[in-house]
């Protein structure tokens, strides 16, 4: 008997779309492989009832409610590959092939940290993506913002939302670009300084950033560093030969959040640059809604249901 539905990642995403499916009476396959965006953060923040929840025991708890459903399993398990179509999917799940109606992903996106000495270390304690998550602990300290040329445009609106929370901010353009005039004079304004060095290392102490030091060895003071390094997709999204947006998401119908393949669905940051736990989470509800809609139309109407 084949699932409804498998799951491929047990993030926020893929942990609310099993409980919504669940729920909805369906055969459902939740597979998770281990390392998740957030996995070296301390805290999830910024999640209605889970605000400061360390990400293990966010998980935990997904895990722990789905218990509650005997039609959900789920596996520790990565998903190798995908075949079939539509209404018939085979997975390579470790040794196994499961069969299933739908597949849905949720898979997130990794990130690549860049080759700095002292980042990969500080990623999730010192060095963030988002202040939203992690601005509230860090307000009124030194703070920076490594801009990459990739981001230039992004740079001025990015490094002024920063101010909310502190206004002790350099910008770091690490010598990678030429910041234009009327942006330099728009932060400096706003009282934001501009470092156009190259960045050689960020100082730290344990898991404690104190400076970034430039390619001349001066040292900027700097507790909290922000970045976005640039982001790829799971060899499983390039396997099934998805169509991407131009910023390398996963392109989804806006409504039903299939991708350019039949029975194929995306919830989740491997969709997005609006990256957060609670909003893949409520993707993940999205997809869930949508596939059961179909299915169960599609197994009424056959006599199946
Ligand atoms: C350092 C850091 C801190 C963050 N802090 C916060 C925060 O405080 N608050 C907040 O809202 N957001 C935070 N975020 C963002 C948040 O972590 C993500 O937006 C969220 O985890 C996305 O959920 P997801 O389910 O799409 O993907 P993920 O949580 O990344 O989960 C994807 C899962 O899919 C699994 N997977 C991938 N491929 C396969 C496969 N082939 N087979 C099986 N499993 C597979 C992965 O192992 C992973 O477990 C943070 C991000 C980072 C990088």
């Amino acid at each position: 008997m084949p699932y409804d539905v498998i799951i491929v990642g047990g993030g926020p995403a893929g942990l609310s779309a099993a409980l919504a499916l669940g729920r909805a009476r369906k055969r459902v396959l939740l597979c998770d492989a281990g390392p998740r965006r957030n996995a070296a953060a301390e805290h999830v923040h910024n999640f209605v009832t889970r605000d400061g929840t360390p990400p293990e025991e966010f998980r935990r708890i997904g895990r722990q409610q789905l218990a509650a459903y005997p039609n959900v399993d789920v596996r520790d398990a990565q998903v190798d590959g995908v075949e079939g179509s539509s209404g018939a999917f085979r997975a390579a799940v470790g040794a196994d092939t499961v069969e299933a109606r739908r597949v849905l992903l949720c898979t997130g996106m990794i990130d690549e940290l860049p080759a700095i000495e002292g980042f990969g270390d500080l990623w999730g304690h010192a060095v963030f993506q988002c202040p939203y998550c992690h601005g509230w602990e860090a307000q009124d300290r030194p703070w920076g913002y490594l801009s990459r040329a990739a981001d230039s445009s992004h740079l001025l609106p990015f490094a002024l939302l920063l101010r909310g929370w502190t206004r002790d901010l350099v910008v770091f353009t690490g010598g990678a670009f030429e910041v234009p005039d009327e942006a330099a004079l728009r932060l400096r304004s706003a009282g934001v300084r501009l470092e156009t060095a190259a960045v050689a290392r960020l100082v730290a102490e344990g898991q404690r950033l104190e400076a970034v030091e430039l390619a001349d060895g001066a040292r900027v003071r700097c507790e909290v560093l922000f970045a976005h390094p640039p982001q790829r997709q799971v060899g499983l999204v390039g396997a099934l030969g998805l169509a991407l947006e131009g910023d390398g998401s996963v392109r989804v119908d806006p409504m039903t959040r299939q991708t350019s393949v039949a029975g194929v669905y995306a919830s989740g940051d491997l969709t997005t640059r609006m990256q957060g736990a609670i909003l893949a989470a409520a993707a993940g509800t999205h997809a869930a809604a949508a596939i059961n809609a179909e299915l169960t139309m599609e197994l009424a109407t056959s006599g199946a249901l």
